[in-house]
């Protein structure tokens, strides 16, 4: 579903991302891991239209997402986006989910509704009229990710959605994670820098060192038979 064409991204002279080549399938739950600077919030930031590769191509459902702009709209409406440090509007906890939906034309009981059962989803029943912003970490991220899935998107990615959230929110997310890809099938990269979080969650993993991809498999491929030194060091098995 995303295709991954030898993505290269430089910042002036720095090289971050020097030829990522890879694929995401529809309905899976993919993890861009790696170790910190590695270029996972840089490639995230590709895939959903934020910033454009220096080379190489992203394809979605086999369009270039880069190659016409007068398609980044409905593009990035096939996308939720769910960022590290939980982004919430300064109102409440409706407005900010509803937020993407009044772009849509939705009516308001549809809306109201829409909103409800997101946030139902998210075990944030009843916290409509709350002010987001007096919320804590691990419910803001909850809030985010309902705003993210309330346009019921084909593809969510998250970027390293549970790295400031303590214990019991980090294990809320996961098993959001994955209730919203079996559940509704949602197609879901996500990128950390925690290799069990990629064996917990992913069906498949990308490593993302030195600017590529090291290695793209399933977690027991990555963790059993990793393909170099560097990423057996990086899942902690020295070999
Ligand atoms: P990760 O998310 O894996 O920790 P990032 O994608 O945030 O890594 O960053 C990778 C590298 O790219 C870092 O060295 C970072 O400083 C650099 N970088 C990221 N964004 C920019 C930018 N807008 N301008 C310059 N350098 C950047
Ligand atoms: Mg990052």
């Amino acid at each position: 579903m995303i295709e991954l064409d030898s993505v290269s991204k430089n910042f002036g002279d720095t090289t971050v991302l020097a030829g990522v080549t890879g694929q995401v399938n529809r309905g899976e739950i993919f993890a861009v891991i790696g170790p910190s600077g590695a270029g996972k919030s840089t490639l995230l930031r590709l895939i959903d239209l934020l910033d454009t590769p220096t080379e190489g191509a992203i394809r979605i459902n086999g369009l270039d997402i880069h190659a016409d702009k007068g398609r980044r709209l409905s593009i990035r409406r096939m996308m939720g986006m769910v960022f590290q440090k939980p982004a919430v509007f300064n109102t409440t906890v409706t407005e900010n989910v509803a937020v993407g939906l009044r772009f849509r034309g939705a009516g308001r009981s549809e809306i109201r509704k829409m909103v409800e059962d997101a946030l139902d989803m998210v075990g944030l029943a009843g916290y409509g009229d709350r002010k987001a912003r007096t919320l804590s970490g691990g419910e803001m991220q909850r809030v985010a990710l309902a705003r993210a899935m309330v346009i019921e998107p084909e593809v969510l990615l998250m970027d390293e959605p549970t790295a400031n959230l303590d214990p019991v929110s980090v294990a809320m997310i996961e098993d959001l994670v994955v209730r919203i890809n079996r559940d509704l099938g949602t197609t879901i990269v996500f990128s950390t820098h925690d290799m069990y979080q990629g064996q917990r969650l992913a069906h498949r993993i990308g490593v993302l060192m030195d600017g590529v991809f090291s290695q793209v498999g399933t977690p027991r491929e990555v963790f059993t038979l990793p393909a170099s030194r560097e990423v057996a060091r990086f899942v902690g098995i020295e070999n």
